[in-house]
């Protein structure tokens, strides 16, 4: 916090999980991807669980850590990243689904990040978590990326509602937007969220030419859901953006969803199915993941 004339001003921070400097999968070309805290979504097959609930401090994680890397200091957990061996035991001991290596940065510190790395990456890309819930930050960080020649992109699951939103996009290059489910009740059991605002999210984006790519995931015994989605989408978008049908993986899906879930990963004939039909609808960039 710096004063300003006898008042505060609180400059606006966002909760970092994870960068990766340079990612070849989060985006077209060579990117920094920057993965923040927090999603209001709780799909049954997420592969990233810890980034889902911001840390409640409950210690519990403390007592694990096998080198001392957290600690509890006046109720709040506090980690020591030079100390820590990134053994993710402390993410196995969190029942909240949470993490405690999440650092708050300010837009300029990652701008820091970013600079070290500029002439190597054509652009950076926001993810999650949902990169979404820290609009604010992304208003003022988009600009200063743009400035230095990068492009940016949004990695999102859809629930903010962009066309309600629309400053965000100004500096945004384009939005990755998964589209989980079209059929309303499949989407209340996959994702635990009303589906209307990222349908209405696909539209808009689509109409504002901001829609970079679209994702959906496919499972091996929901043939009527799968077939709803990916005929959804593709005859909506048709050629005009890429379109990446993804199998189902169970690696990091919770433990009580994958006995739910059934431990399989879908079959790549499967898969290809719906890419095919994805091809067959008009979505000729359709591909499979
Ligand atoms: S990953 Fe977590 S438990 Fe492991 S050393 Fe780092 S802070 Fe400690
Ligand atoms: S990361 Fe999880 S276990 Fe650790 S203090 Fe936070 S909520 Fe508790």
């Amino acid at each position: 916090m710096r004063s300003t004339a006898g008042y505060s001003v609180m400059k606006i921070t966002a909760p970092v999980n994870k960068i990766i400097p340079f990612s070849n999968v989060d985006g077209p070309s060579n990117r920094m991807a920057i993965f923040f805290q927090g999603c209001p979504f709780n799909c049954r097959f997420c592969h990233n669980p810890e980034t889902i609930h911001m840390c409640n401090d409950c210690g519990d994680c403390v007592k694990t850590c096998p080198v001392g890397a957290l600690s509890l200091k006046e109720g709040k957990v506090t980690w020591n990243k030079d100390l820590c061996v990134n053994c993710d035991t402390c993410i196995k001991t969190c029942r909240h689904d949470a993490s405690p290596k999440v650092t708050r940065m300010t837009t300029d510190e990652l701008m820091e990040k970013i600079l070290e790395v500029s002439p190597y990456i054509q652009g950076i890309t926001l993810s999650g978590g949902e990169c979404t819930l820290q609009k604010e930050f992304i208003k003022e960080l988009f600009p200063k990326v743009k400035a230095l020649g990068l492009t940016t992109l949004l990695d999102s699951n859809g629930s903010l509602d962009f066309e309600s939103n629309e400053d965000i996009l100004e500096y945004c290059d384009g939005v990755m937007l998964d589209v989980k489910a079209y059929n309303k009740e499949f989407s209340d059991w996959l994702i635990r969220y009303p589906n209307d605002v990222v349908l209405k999210n696909l539209d808009h984006l689509l109409a504002t030419g901001k829609l970079e790519e679209v994702r959906t995931l496919i499972f091996p015994d929901r043939d009527k859901e799968n077939e709803a989605t990916v005929r959804y989408v593709a005859e909506t978008i048709k050629d005009r953006c890429r379109y990446k049908i993804i199998r189902y993986r169970q690696f990091g899906v919770r433990e009580e969803y994958r006995k739910e879930l059934g431990d399989f990963t879908t079959g790549e004939d499967y898969a290809m199915r719906y890419v095919e039909l994805a091809r067959s609808l008009g979505a000729s960039k359709a591909i499979l993941v």
